[in-house]
């Protein structure tokens, strides 16, 4: 084993501490809410993070990660421990760069056109395989931000579960950024209302299991409020310098 300096053998320990209060307020968020902890899945926003540091949180239990950006996804695939992990998609995808890494993640949280999902659905069939999608909405109606304006949804939906070579797994959102609890609240209710909304409606290729929403800040909220996924990077990893 190679020697850790003691920079990195403090980095591991704050993740190692993060890790374990991260699991216990999942755990307590999901029995609140009625659920168990195995109803909520714990991804780990990996953008900036050293693939050593990835691995580590890994090692301790961490099954999911996602990455926001291909060419970062790229320069360290190889080094991730994928035996022990779920590599997923989590940031703004340019159709022309679907190609990189379809055969890389098991899951696309961030589809927002039918035109993209079109280009997924191509290049999944290349590689023999259905790409499970998220779709991501733009719940706070914010303009530059991406994702499907919730009123467009219903059809967004129908239009993408007809694509041969994508299968849509459920609901991605990044809210805006709210000053007061209440209004988070709002926006992950909504989101949750959307989603039981479209699971009740039972379409072919769409199959409403999974609502990705609540980071650093406000996990447990979004628990609270339904999610049964959460992405959370700066209070597993530390703060980032960038986005
Ligand atoms: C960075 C990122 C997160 C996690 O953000 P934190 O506030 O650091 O927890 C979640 N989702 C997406 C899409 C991200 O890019």
């Amino acid at each position: 084993m190679e020697k850790l300096s003691d920079e990195m053998r403090a980095r591991l320990d704050s993740v190692t501490e993060n890790y374990k209060l991260i699991e216990e307020r999942i755990c307590e968020a999901a029995l609140r809410s009625g659920r168990k902890r195995e109803d909520i899945i714990f991804l780990a926003a990996t953008k900036t993070v050293e693939p050593q540091v990835i691995n580590h949180a890994i090692s301790l239990g961490l099954s999911y990660i996602g990455e926001n950006r291909v060419q970062e996804l790229l320069s360290k695939y190889e080094s991730y421990d994928l035996k022990n992990a779920d590599l997923q998609f989590i940031g703004h995808l340019q159709s022309n760069k679907v190609r990189q890494i379809i055969d890389k993640v098991s899951l696309i949280q961030s589809v927002d056109s039918p035109r993209l999902a079109r280009e997924i659905a191509r290049q999944a069939k290349l590689h023999n395989k259905t790409m499970n999608v998220l779709i991501e909405v733009n719940i706070g109606g914010e303009e530059n931000k991406s994702g499907v304006d919730p009123v467009a949804l219903s059809e967004t939906i129908s239009e993408i579960s007809e694509i041969d070579g994508v299968f849509i797994k459920g609901l991605m959102a990044i809210p805006p950024i709210c000053e007061k609890k209440s209004e988070i609240y709002k926006y992950f209710e909504n989101m949750h209302k959307l989603f039981i909304d479209i699971s009740a409606k039972k379409s072919d290729n769409v199959s409403m299991d999974l609502l990705s929403m609540g980071m650093s800040d406000d996990y447990s909220d979004a628990i609270l409020c339904g999610a049964n996924m959460v992405r959370v990077g700066s209070a597993l990893f530390g703060a980032r310098n960038y986005n």
